[in-house]
């Protein structure tokens, strides 16, 4: 999952970018208006992290013309403790959530998790696949019960086709979500990926579709085309 920060505040956008990555997250860091807009205008992301005040295009406007746009990411707004009606004109423009300065990084961590859960139809902290369950909190993944030992490529790689269960999803956009904007884009890289998932996972989730990408079935449309 890859996450964009637009915050001017130099060591807190350092502080949710560490943050993040930690977490397991790909994360692009902007610190004014206009970069933020340009890089949510043209990159793909699961969820932006977007502060208000911001020098050269403030958040509002930010938010406001990527929704004008059509761009539909989830967006999680940062706001000052003393400055309600920003929450109001920030969700009023399009807002998913938003979060008060000061906060807890975790508290930006769960919003975020349940924001990206939220936008691909899962309610539950615990996505389920057959045998396969991933919790998006720990970022753990287990086979009939027992703990997988996953690189965070390849934790990312699953969580991301979990994440979007019965979509044919290309290489293009695994790409696109898995790595930051600096990665030497080879989508070859992925293939090598998924053949270890699969060997790791022990059981037949992952599909490839010939030509499209690659898809991972719920339980319900598996059975469908099994029949
Ligand atoms: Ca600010």
């Amino acid at each position: 999952m890859r996450i964009l920060v637009v915050e001017d505040d130099i060591s807190l956008n350092d502080q949710l970018r560490s943050a993040l990555e930690d977490a397991g997250y790909v994360v692009d860091a902007a610190n004014d208006g206009e970069e933020g807009h340009f890089l949510g205008d043209t990159e793909p992301y699961d969820c932006v992290i977007l502060d208000i005040g911001l020098p050269v295009m403030d958040g509002i406007s930010v938010l406001q013309r990527w929704r004008e746009d059509g761009r539909a990411m989830p967006v999680l707004i940062l706001t000052a403790r003393d400055r309600w009606s920003d929450k109001v004109s920030g969700i009023d423009a399009g807002a998913d959530d938003y979060v008060t300065k000061p906060f807890h990084v975790e508290e930006v961590l769960a919003r975020v998790r349940a924001l990206i859960r939220r936008a691909a139809g899962h309610a539950s902290s615990e996505i389920r696949c057959g045998p396969l369950a991933i919790d998006t909190k720990s970022s753990k993944a287990t086979v009939d019960g027992v703990a997988l030992k996953l690189t965070s490529h390849e934790f990312r790689l699953l969580s991301y086709l979990a994440h979007h269960l019965d979509k044919v999803v290309s290489r293009t956009e695994l790409v696109e979500h898995l790595y930051d904007q600096d990665f030497d884009r080879d989508s070859n890289t992925i293939e090598v990926f998924v053949g270890r998932l699969r060997k790791k996972l022990g059981h037949d989730l992952i599909e490839t579709v010939r030509g499209l990408g690659y898809r991972m079935s719920s339980p319900e449309q598996a059975d469908k085309k099994a029949v």
